[in-house]
């Protein structure tokens, strides 16, 4: 496996790739626009040139209707020309305080168009507004929040939003939802600051938005059939504003010269590689759902995502991140990729040289999903899946995600580690399965071992949250984390078609040993007689019970069982949802991002249709390493029920029978 990360290092051609991650940044990959079309036209003329098979560039219907299971198709939103200008208290224009697209970013995505001379509109302070009509006014939005719909009911035509506190003058991404009445900018700190003073005056503005329509959701595929059935899905989204160098031109790009490194080496492959560059979300969706029935072009049975995968550690401030496939589809898959990781060329070596040393970094987090490998992870697809990434990154999301903030060396890493990855498990023959089950059966040992101890720094619990590390529970969490790591070397069987079994077997019952032995140091002396024999405290037979010190999650209800079609789609529940519900969802979200997110998505990868709302929550905990509010995912299975997506009702979690 060394051998095929380093040819793969050795073999990246770090000019190439600079010139087509310059030439992918200069369009304003918008999803559904033309730009978006001209990077997809672009990478399509790229993917051939690497050597990849049936290139086609998919165009799908941009209308905000169509809908791939629950993800609607945005709509076709090309922005052309806006600006902002102040006008004096003669009523007559100053300068332009925004432009776009000389200012990129600045314009929020779906943001409605003007008459084409542009409107006069008074500026309100969002902070001053009482509540009164806004008819024809632009909302400046000065304190924390985005009063959209409140203030569209009120009769305002647009918003201008501010980065938030910075110390770069930089804008934040702003998006409106499909047929926004309202225009919106998103404006660097120095900007909101003239427009605040002119709102506090009582001053107007010019603004002017022309937008054209007719551009689809440009989806382009390729592949490298293989010698036998399966193989692995390689994406990286496609879209925004452009420049967005590092999200996501860098994981255009490393796919590209991933592409050129598996091309040359196709005749060795027993397994095909699917690639799909596409807009987030919807322009995979849209793929995997027209061509469900089609082997050939989603026979794939892993998949790796590349998200963000070019940052300049020291300016963007975030490792590597390998984020693995959920815990409902344990794969060897992480072990591979990680292995990968360990396996690139060191940067600098210890004193006496013995031990390798790297000046930059990486880690491996349990699944989030809030990529494009959300998809095939879902329990409806069943596909583990990996991506590859990097956070934090300051400049995430921003116009200051330049060029300048790529780092052509960690592109290099993470193209080498994908190839390598992909040579291991494309090309493995029987001969070469012991070394992956040996890497395997360490890395499940590590994930059984890593029990002893909550790591350091894991997320500290608060009031009413199950801890995933709370003393008690630390026995069912091994017993999950068994389960991962036996299923793990179990899942090599798909590379051999069993023939290798029996030598398996013998791994995974060393990992249950494993298992077996730590359970006599985490449950302690009182019941270590019965740890040992792995009965008393297997699972989710206790799962209901009540923990001393922690909330209690007892589950005595019925099966909680998923009735959404397809993946899991958050913004599709938020749109179905009652308006105290939509309320609800979107102030966690604001309150804690990702988290939110991880344990929203984590809960509903939790419902396979068996579990009860209790098992549901310490299952979402062990799987995605956070504390999970009792309260919070009792309420999310409630707006479940309330919007149909589960079937069945959710008994009341911690009520008594
Ligand atoms: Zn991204």
């Amino acid at each position: 496996m060394t051998r095929l990360v380093r040819a793969a290092y050795q073999g990246f051609d770090p000019d190439l790739a600079g010139r087509e991650l310059r030439e992918l940044v200069t369009f304003d990959r918008y999803q559904a626009s033309a730009g978006a079309e001209g990077a997809a036209v672009y990478v399509a003329e790229r993917a051939v040139a690497a050597g990849l098979d049936d290139v086609e560039v998919h165009r799908y219907p941009a209308d905000g209707q169509r809908r791939w299971w629950t993800f609607a198709a945005p709509m076709s939103w090309t922005p052309e020309r806006a600006e902002l200008t102040l006008l004096g208290v003669d009523g007559r224009p100053d300068e332009p305080v925004v432009s776009y697209p000389e200012q990129p970013y600045r314009l929020a995505f779906q943001s409605a168009p003007t008459a084409d001379q542009g409107v006069v509109t008074p500026l309100v302070l969002w902070s001053r507004w009482s509540g009164g009509p806004l008819p024809g006014c632009t909302v400046v939005v000065d304190t924390p929040g985005l009063p959209l719909v409140a203030v569209a009911e009120a009769g305002a035509i647009g918003v201008v939003v501010g980065g938030g506190p910075s110390d770069d003058d930089l804008a934040r991404r702003l998006e409106l939802p499909n047929g926004s009445t309202l225009f919106g900018f998103s404006v660097s700190p120095s900007q909101l600051r003239r427009i605040i003073a002119a709102a506090a005056a009582g001053g107007s503005a010019r603004v002017t938005v022309s937008v054209r329509r007719g551009a689809g959701l440009p989806v382009v595929t390729g592949r490298l059939p293989g010698s036998g059935p399966g193989g692995v899905l390689l994406c990286a989204h496609l879209c925004h504003p452009a420049p967005s160098a590092n999200d996501n031109a860098s994981g255009v790009v490393a796919l590209l010269a991933v592409a050129r490194a598996a091309a040359a080496r196709r005749s060795q492959l027993r397994r095909g590689l699917w690639f799909v560059w596409g807009p987030e979300f919807v322009g995979l969706a849209a793929h995997l759902h027209e061509h469900r029935a089609d082997p050939a072009r989603t026979g794939f049975d892993l998949a790796i995502n590349l998200d963000m995968v070019g940052e300049d550690q020291r300016v963007c401030g975030g490792p590597l991140i390998v984020e693995r496939s959920p815990d409902h589809l344990p794969s060897y898959l992480n072990a591979v990729v990680e292995r990968c990781v360990e396996s690139l060329p060191p940067t600098g070596r210890s004193f006496s040289s013995a031990v390798a040393c790297d000046t930059w970094s990486w880690r491996a987090t349990p699944f989030v999903g809030a990529s494009d490998h959300l998809l095939p992870a879902d329990r409806s697809i069943g596909r583990p899946s990996v991506q590859l990434g990097h956070w934090p990154d300051r400049y995430h999301h921003t116009s200051a995600d330049t060029l300048d903030k790529v780092d052509r060396a960690e592109l290099r890493r993470v193209v080498a580690v994908t190839s390598g990855a992909l040579a291991t498990i494309c090309e493995a023959g029987a001969a070469d399965l012991p070394e992956i089950e040996r890497l395997t059966t360490a890395w499940g040992a590590e994930l059984i071992r890593s029990c002893l101890q909550p790591p350091a720094g894991a997320r500290e619990a608060g009031p009413g949250d199950f801890d995933p590390w709370c003393d008690d529970a630390r026995a069912d969490l091994l017993e999950h984390r068994r389960r991962v790591a036996v299923a793990s070397v179990g899942s090599l069987s798909s590379l051999d078609g069993g023939s290798g079994d029996d030598r398996r077997r013998t791994a995974e019952r060393w990992l249950d040993g494993l298992a077996d032995h730590l359970h006599v140091i985490v449950a302690g002396e009182t019941v270590a007689g019965e740890a040992v024999a792995g009965e008393a405290v297997a699972g989710e037979a206790v799962a209901g019970e009540a923990v001393a010190g922690e909330p209690a999650v007892v589950d005595r209800g019925p099966s909680l069982i998923p009735g959404w079609p397809g993946p899991f789609n958050l913004r599709a529940l938020i749109e179905d949802a009652s308006e105290a519900d939509r309320a609800w969802l979107s102030e966690q979200l604001a309150l804690d991002g990702p988290g939110a997110y991880a344990t929203f998505v984590a809960l509903a990868h939790s419902l396979d249709g068996h579990r009860g709302a209790g098992a549901a929550i310490r299952w979402a905990a062990f799987a995605s390493q956070l504390p999970i509010s009792v309260p919070l995912a009792t309420r999310l299975f409630a707006v479940l029920r309330d919007t149909g997506w589960l079937a069945g009702d959710p008994a009341p979690v911690g009520a008594e029978p």
